[in-house]
């Protein structure tokens, strides 16, 4: 089998946040791949959470003719080429964006010519996974934010995240300073807390935008709430100051959805900076390099769950190896996946099944594909 055709396109999906219950419109961007093959198999693979474009020209330009010609089925000499040609000099940025989704396509092609889901070709370790809600996005005010939790809660989820420090460190000119957001977050956390009750799981996230102090100082005030992981509370996600953090609150703490690079999870695992790390099939290289972090967690006897959305494609990683744990549904990323992918699997009560389907089990609606073009 050769492939023949590589091709990526930037899209741009509205989204609306209807279901938790508020007015509110963003559009998500993200590139979409198609990987065909002479054999007539289309594998299709995303990524998301960076500027589009860039990602697709470089997709367009760079590392589709570097695989054409060759065998899709050969995906560690496929990532070994792309990975040369993409990030010859050790960098990350888009260019892992960009493995990401032509691996993510392989794989798909993988499934579709041996007749398996790919969270069987890897493993099937389990046939459903828990999925949690992010639903607590800094966009709401307090009152809609209780209102979308509850919404949550009665779609059967059992966990919520929420956005906190928003805006941190980032916008620090134009917005409240740092000290005064944190809280509020606490603020927001206790009113969740006291309206759902003590067996909501709460997590929260920061997304990478809180210094050591902020950070430091949001733990001390939120330990009290019983919150389930503070995902990514520390710029750059550091790993030194995320192993301080660690050492000195009782929250569990979680980071790499958007990591390019397998040794920056060594780095975390050995420095003792995570509970449990967070490999995104759509942004860390693939699957064929999420499961490299996920066997090297393993041997830390670490567990890997996800954070960064894309749950349909998320899902296949959380299945099928042993030490995978729960899927991400934020209501950004997985309406976005949904408008694209009529097919794609939804959850209930508070979790996905995972299906027979081959690959990953996602086909595009091309008309669809064709108006949301970037
Ligand atoms: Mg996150």
């Amino acid at each position: 089998m050769k492939i023949v055709r590589v091709e990526a396109m930037a899209l741009r999906i509205p989204v609306g946040f209807e279901q938790l219950g508020v007015d509110h419109k963003e559009t998500a961007a993200l590139t979409y791949v198609a990987v065909e093959t002479d054999s007539g198999l289309i594998g299709h693979g995303i990524t998301g959470i960076t500027q589009a474009s860039p990602v697709a020209e470089a997709i367009n330009t760079v590392l589709g003719p570097s695989v054409m010609g060759l065998d899709p089925l050969l995906h560690e000499r496929l990532w070994h080429i792309m990975n040369w040609i993409a990030t010859p000099w050790a960098q990350s940025g888009y260019a892992s964006h960009a493995i990401s989704a032509i691996d993510l396509a392989l794989w798909d092609i993988k499934g579709q010519a041996f007749g398996e889901p790919v969270w069987r070709l890897i493993g099937g370790a389990r046939n459903k996974v828990p999925v949690y809600a992010t639903c607590g996005f800094s966009f709401l005010d307090d009152d809609q934010l209780v209102e979308a939790v509850r919404r949550v809660v009665a779609m059967g989820f059992a966990g919520i995240k929420m956005q906190v420090g928003r805006p941190g460190r980032d916008e620090r000119k134009s917005h409240p300073p740092v000290e005064e957001i944190i809280r509020r977050d606490a603020a927001r956390i206790a009113r969740i807390r006291e309206a759902l009750g003590p067996d909501l799981e709460i997590a929260v996230d920061a997304g990478v935008r809180l210094d050591l102090p902020a950070a430091r100082k949001l733990c001390q005030t939120i330990e009290q709430y019983d919150i389930a992981f503070f995902e990514e509370p520390i710029l750059q996600n550091d790993v030194l100051l995320l192993a301080q953090l660690r050492r000195e609150t009782t929250i569990p703490i979680t980071a790499g959805q958007n990591e390019g690079l397998a040794y920056r999870f060594r780095d975390m695992l050995m420095a003792g900076a995570v509970d449990i790390v967070q490999p995104n099939v759509i942004i860390t290289g693939g699957m064929t390099q999420c499961l490299r972090v996920a066997g090297m967690a393993a041997a830390f006897n670490t567990m890997i769950s996800n954070g960064g959305g894309a749950p349909h494609y998320n899902m296949h990683l959380q299945a099928g190896v042993q030490n995978g744990t729960a899927v991400e549904w934020q209501f950004n990323s997985a309406t976005a996946c949904e408008v694209i992918f009529p097919d794609a699997p939804t959850h209930k009560d508070g979790a996905l099944v995972m299906t027979d389907a081959a690959g990953f089990g996602l086909v595009p609606d091309s008309d669809v594909l064709k108006s949301l073009a970037a």
